[in-house]
């Protein structure tokens, strides 16, 4: 299967922006301008957790200076969520001297396509000269881990396909902090052009089965921070998918009358919704008409 780019814009992020803003003792959150990935920081007296490693090499420095701003204490992990390319390709800028860890997996998809999805990101963002060399996990897990840092317990929850081939969830269950990444959508449409929805929606109930503790704030790979409400909306949303493709398969509709039709009301106020609608629509049906033959179609 052809590769779709895991990001469809990118923006030159302005410099001298303060984009770490501190949410608790232990959690900063990096927002990303116009969209661009977000990342977390986790800072123990044993040294920090990096969530994400951004999408460049610019962005990335301009992360970890914000990052010395708050701590000099070394990066001791660099915890990758998912293989797009838009959340690893800065890792040669924050993983010096750090492990760096993804779900088994993520490694299997990066070993598989990670060249092709950053040569696609270089492609997209008119920047061949970054380099952007691939920096593989040198600690895999699956399931639900714990990694004890400082006396602090930074839970990875691995659930498996959802929007990518293995999306991992990082959760602090003291503070109630769930870094979700790209499994919800807070204000913006999510980007569905190869996931599956039904897997997705299972990888939802795992997230929530699996964080074994209230969860207070949510953290979303692009876009705003939000809470709890927003895991069960990303479910409604992605539920309302299935609902109204199944309808436009039931009435005969084709894949592209399904996609100039189909409206999503509830969510309409979500960025990018009236152009991420149509492919997301298109996705949906795919998988959909692939079922009723019985194939699972879900990732390449
Ligand atoms: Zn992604």
């Amino acid at each position: 299967m052809a590769f779709v780019p895991a990001v469809l814009s990118f923006a030159v992020p302005a410099s001298g922006l303060e984009r770490l803003k501190k949410v608790s003792d232990r959690f900063y959150f990096f927002q990303g301008d116009f969209g661009n990935p977000n990342s977390g920081v986790i800072v123990t007296p044993g040294g920090l957790v990096v969530i994400d490693a951004q999408w460049s090499t610019a962005a990335a420095g301009d992360f970890l200076r914000e990052i010395r701003e708050v701590s000099d204490l070394p990066v001791r992990f660099l915890v990758y969520t998912h293989a797009h390319a838009d959340h690893v390709s800065g890792a040669h800028v924050l993983a010096q001297g750090a492990t760096v860890a993804a779900s088994a997996s993520t490694a299997r998809e990066m070993e598989e396509r990670g060249r092709e999805m950053v040569d696609a990101l270089k492609e997209r963002i008119r920047n061949q000269a970054d380099d952007l060399p691939l920096v593989l996990p040198a600690l895999t897990f699956s399931g639900r881990t714990v990694i004890r840092i400082g006396g602090v317990d930074v839970v990875l929850i691995d659930v498996g396909r959802g929007h990518s081939w293995g999306d991992t969830a990082v959760f602090l269950p003291e503070e109630g902090i769930l870094y979700a990444a790209d499994l919800v959508a807070t204000n913006r449409f999510p980007w569905i052009r190869e996931s599956s929805i039904r897997e997705w929606l299972a990888a939802l109930a795992r997230l929530s089965a699996e964080t074994g503790g209230p969860v207070e704030k949510v953290f979303p790979g692009h876009g705003e921070p939000g809470g709890a409400a927003q895991i069960e909306r990303t479910k409604r949303l992605l539920e309302a998918l299935r609902r109204e493709v199944g309808a436009a398969i039931e009435a005969g509709w084709s894949t592209f009358e399904a996609q100039r039709r189909i409206r999503l009301t509830e969510f309409s106020s979500l960025e990018n919704y009236e152009f991420r609608l149509p492919p997301a629509v298109g996705r949906v049906y795919e998988e959909m008409e692939a079922e009723k033959e019985g194939i699972a179609p879900g990732h390449p």
